[in-house]
């Protein structure tokens, strides 16, 4: 048995065994050598076995044993320079978060991420650590392999979950209440981010959100098996024990305007932070059908209103045989694996390049795979083939060569003529990146953006109009939740600066 296939009970008891020398030497007062750590192996993350998990949502990855994290810990070498915080967009202090998990301190070692980085447990199972901090990690440069450095991610999302399995959380300490008020729009990340730095100040902040429950694109976008619900609600609560109130099914461009919430509803300051969740799609005959889905539609239907809990969920869903996933981030493999979980027979992901260039989580593709997802690398759809009932029967597709790297610097896609060919699906999915949500935009006047729509903002995040601030997707298009918190951040501080 592989390391990777091994349970997480095997794994617990190699960790344990591995773990006694280090802990005799340590008790012996001697340090590990950076020889003696580099040849620590690297812990695997045990997951849900791979059959068993296409047919339920339950979280895939099931986060270290203690004593998996304790010796993970022990593989890093402390370095002064801090390559992997250079790495890392918020800038978590990485070494002395790790020092104190070896100390077996889970407590100061959360606390040291949330300096900086207020959603650890979100982090810790969503960012993309392997193009961040853990690819400028030395023990991976020393190792010469990527999946060898310091597993940063999966450290910081077992102290966080220690934490809140332990009942440890503590809400932020908040100064006594200001006289003023801030109005957050959009409960994302960046949302949440906003509201928990300027409440701290004493200020007061309201949360309006669009949908019915609040936590953005970690709640409707991102499947259970991949960030469980609960973990994002402890969160907002946290936000609701500091005193945040949470207004949901507010519209901001409907229910009210930017405009009058600050010259009417007197909100002192307002950030914007609504996302990016207008779909793209490719404008190729077919996309009408019945049975096309965009990855957002077809994603929110899924996690938001339930629809894999058939019995109970408010929302159907299309019950599919053959899917076809169009796309090759993280949205296209959350919608392949979704498909699966719903009861499709064969879910086929195609994608433009190869393997190499798919901007998706390394460790989510390796998951889609294993699950028994089929990519169909160097293909693009030409059309979308309907019957006479106007429902999907299949799909034209074009085969594709890797051409000379374009401005991205991935190697572009160049189509091999000729080589059309059809193939059958009942369903298609495409998940080809999302745009900026247009109402509040539209709806706000002398608000300036950019030709995609985009809000333009100053270093400090404000946008063109006084007292309104701008952060996340909205700002940066469909990025990271790590970015959209690193502007919330920054826009909190100018906040707290303007309201001084
Ligand atoms: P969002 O999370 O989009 O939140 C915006 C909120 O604003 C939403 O709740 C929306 O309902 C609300 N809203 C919109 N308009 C209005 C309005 N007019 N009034 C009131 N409320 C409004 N990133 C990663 O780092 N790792 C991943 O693995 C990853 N996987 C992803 C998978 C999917 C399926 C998707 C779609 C995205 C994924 N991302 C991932 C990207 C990441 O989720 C986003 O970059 C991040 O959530 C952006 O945060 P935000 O706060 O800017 O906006
Ligand atoms: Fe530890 Fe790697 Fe950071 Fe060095 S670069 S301090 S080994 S996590």
């Amino acid at each position: 048995m592989s390391h990777e296939q091994a349970t997480k009970k095997q794994l617990d008891a190699a960790a344990k065994t591995a773990l006694e020398p280090i802990i005799a030497k340590k008790k012996a007062g001697q340090a590990l050598t950076a020889k003696e750590r580099m040849a620590i192996p690297a812990q695997a993350m045990p997951a849900q076995d791979a059959v068993a998990r296409g047919k339920n949502v339950s979280e895939v990855a099931e986060g270290y044993s203690e004593a998996q994290a304790l010796l993970e810990a022990e593989r890093c070498l402390g370095c002064k320079n801090q390559p992997c915080v250079d790495g890392c967009p918020v800038r978590v202090p990485i070494p002395r978060f790790i020092a104190e998990i070896q100390k077996g301190d889970f407590k100061a070692a959360v606390d040291a991420i949330k300096e900086t980085n207020l959603l650890p447990a979100v982090c810790g199972r969503v960012c993309p650590q392997e193009k961040q901090c853990q690819l400028t990690c030395t023990v991976g440069k020393g190792l010469k392999s990527i999946e060898k450095a310091v597993a940063i991610g999966r450290l910081e999302r077992f102290v966080a979950d220690w934490e809140r399995e332990n009942g440890k959380i503590t809400p932020p300490a908040v100064k006594k209440p200001t006289g003023k008020k801030v109005a957050v729009i959009g409960s994302g990340p960046a949302g949440l981010t906003v509201a928990a730095d300027v409440a701290r100040e004493g200020h007061s902040v309201t949360i309006f959100e669009a949908f019915h429950k609040p936590g953005g694109v970690m709640v409707y976008g991102i499947p259970e098996f991949r960030l469980p619900k609960a973990i994002v609600q402890t969160e907002v609560d946290t936000l609701t024990k500091m005193g945040v109130k949470i207004d949901t099914n507010y519209l901001v461009g409907r229910t009210r305007t930017v405009k009058q919430l600050i010259d009417e509803d007197k909100f002192d300051a307002a950030f914007v932070g609504v996302g990016a969740g207008l779909p793209k799609f490719m404008g190729i005959p077919g996309e009408n059908l019945v049975g096309v889905f965009s990855a957002n539609e077809y994603l929110t239907r899924s996690n938001l209103m339930k629809a894999y809990d058939a019995t109970r969920a408010a929302t159907p869903i299309f019950r599919s045989k053959i899917v076809t996933v169009i796309g090759g981030g993280n949205v296209a493999m959350d919608a392949a694996r979704m498909a699966l979980r719903l009861g499709a027979e064969k879910v086929h992901v195609i994608y433009r390049r190869t393997l190499d260039e798919m901007p998706a989580r390394a460790e989510e593709v390796a998951h889609a795979m294993e699950e028994g997802i089929i990519f169909d690398f160097l293909r693009n759809p030409n059309k979308i083939l309907g019957d006479d009932k106007g429902r999907v029967i299949g799909m034209e597709v074009q085969k594709f060569q890797l051409g000379d790297p374009d401005e991205s610097g991935r190697r572009s896609p160049v189509a091999i003529p000729g080589s059309e060919y059809v193939f059958d699906c009942d369903t298609v999915i495409v998940a080809l990146g999302n745009e900026s949500n247009p109402l509040l935009v539209k709806t706000t006047e002398g608000l300036v953006v950019d030709k995609k729509g985009r809000i333009v903002v100053n270093t400090d995040q404000k946008t063109s109009l006084d007292a309104v601030y701008a952060g996340g997707d909205i700002v940066l298009g469909a990025a990271t939740v790590i970015l959209a918190m690193g502007e919330g951040r920054r826009a909190a501080a100018a906040i707290n600066e303007l309201l001084k």
